[in-house]
């Protein structure tokens, strides 16, 4: 089963999946990933795609071109999957889900 899925103006997904379920689950995926529409701090829809490589690691943000705040996001180990970070380590919320502004701290 095929599904198209215009997610915003800029992005449109095809998920495929064998039912119901399946499909629940791609199109769940495909929001949480490429769902964010403005950014977090300044609440403007000037975001970007950005992937930096730190020493042979591929970094993945969602960076806003009017404040510079950024969303990172985090691997799964398995699976290759993506997550935005919306959590601290002690699994906190994160204030303006999980936008920030880069810091030296944040940069490791
Ligand atoms: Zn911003």
């Amino acid at each position: 089963m095929l599904a198209k899925y215009k997610l915003n103006e800029k992005l449109e997904f095809t998920v495929e999946g064998e039912g119901q379920k399946e499909i629940f689950k791609e199109l769940a995926s495909v929001q949480e990933i490429f769902g964010e529409e403005k950014c977090g701090l300044c609440s403007k829809s000037n975001i970007k795609f950005v992937v930096r490589n730190v020493e042979g690691n591929d970094f993945y943000e969602m960076r806003c071109t009017d404040c510079g705040g950024i969303l990172s996001f985090g691997q799964h180990k398995k699976g290759g999957t993506l997550f935005p970070k919306r959590k601290d380590d002690n699994g906190e919320y994160l204030p303006n889900k999980g936008w920030h502004k880069w810091t030296k701290e944040s940069s490791k």
